[in-house]
């Protein structure tokens, strides 16, 4: 990581940045509001630090150990941005600035007239954001794959309708890309690209998203540690792309038997993540609790741990839903719980993990 000096030239900072592709490195520049600082993507190894750190326009030049830096809050304080707060824009709504943003909508698409019932429920409800799966991560081959798997044309027509669905209701939309095959078309289409759970470690399918340079909703695994998680963040950020919003959707449960909950929704990564990076942090109460009757109270919970924001699988009847309707709430229950979250949030303040 190179820090350079608050009055480094244009030229001085070209200088370090051609010196570092020497070394077959990328840099990536974070400009702040007084200073520059340079962080290197690649094996640091060879690089001699002690050299930078004579370049004109240079203040100190150090090789970091941790395994995520440039997404580290210690990184964004170099540049000394200030009050400047990192907020990820998808269309026109802003992510993890000072309101809770919420998203919602079926788990998968199943057809244009559910998506856009669905749709015009839940924007009525008080959502932001739209959501509906088009390529659905299954566990069995012969459950509902999505419409994605019917082929091309079938994932372009509900593509379509997702895209159709948000215009109209002004809602950006979100669908999950669950390989790299997928990654050209669904960005064509939709404003925030997620990548599920099962998919955290395709490193990948991690760099091709990135290279779209559109805003990208990355799952934590449900066994994957803090540092594995922010590490695989790290692969998303070295492509210049640091639109990223990280999600916290439960992690394997513990105990043998009767299973209560789907996974065990691990709330202490919300503000213990916050703490690490300057990216902003929501939450998936739906896949998490896997039952509909926990939603309520996880969703207050997870806006008191300083989340901001939440993903909702929501049907106006969850009983004739194709896939995860024992966890899917009604446009009703959804406004119940946003109202509850916003008054919670009112309560709690905004910003509270951050130092
Ligand atoms: C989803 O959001 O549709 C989904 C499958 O979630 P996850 O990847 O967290 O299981
Ligand atoms: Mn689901």
């Amino acid at each position: 990581m190179i820090i350079m000096q608050t009055d480094a030239t244009r030229e001085q900072i070209a200088r370090v940045i051609k010196e570092i592709k020497q070394y077959g490195l990328k840099a990536d520049v974070s400009k702040g509001a007084y200073r520059t600082v340079i962080g290197l993507v690649g094996d640091e190894s060879k690089v001699d630090f002690a050299h930078f750190a004579t370049l004109p326009g240079v203040k100190g030049a150090m090789m970091v150990e941790t395994p995520y830096k440039l997404i580290n809050r210690e990184y964004d304080k170099l540049s000394e941005t200030g009050e400047q707060r990192f907020v990820v824009k998808v269309g026109n709504i802003e992510i993890g600035g000072d309101e809770p943003i919420y998203m919602a909508g079926p788990c998968a698409v199943e057809s244009k007239e559910q998506l856009v019932r669905i749709a015009e429920g839940v924007k009525k409800a008080g959502a932001h954001i739209l959501r509906g799966g088009i390529f659905k991560p299954r566990t069995s081959v012969h459950s509902f794959q999505g419409l994605g798997a019917g082929g091309q044309e079938e994932a372009r027509e509900a593509l379509d309708w997702l895209r159709d669905a948000g215009n109209r209701l002004e809602m950006p939309v979100v669908t999950e890309i669950r390989g790299e095959t997928q990654v050209d078309l669904v960005a064509e289409y939709v404003d925030l690209l997620q990548i599920g759970a099962r998919n955290m470690y395709d490193q990948d399918l991690l760099t091709k998203v990135a290279k779209t340079g559109k805003p990208i909703l990355y799952k934590r695994h449900f066994g994957a540690g803090i540092e594995e998680f922010l590490s695989f963040t790290e692969y998303i950020a070295a492509e210049g792309n640091k639109n990223i919003i990280l999600c916290e959707r439960g992690v394997l449960p513990v105990g043998k038997g009767k299973s209560y909950t789907r996974y065990t929704l691990d709330l202490s990564a919300v503000p213990a993540i916050q703490k690490e990076t300057y990216l902003p942090v929501m939450v998936d109460p739906s896949h998490a609790a896997g039952r509909r009757d926990l939603i309520f109270s996880m969703s207050c919970a997870a806006i008191a741990a300083g989340a901001c924001g939440l993903m909702i699988e929501v049907h106006y009847n969850p009983a004739e839903a194709l896939v995860d309707g024992q966890q899917m709430i009604t446009p009703d229950e959804l406004k119940d719980t946003i109202d509850a979250c916003n008054r919670v949030h009112s309560a709690i303040g905004p910003r509270r993990n951050e130092d």
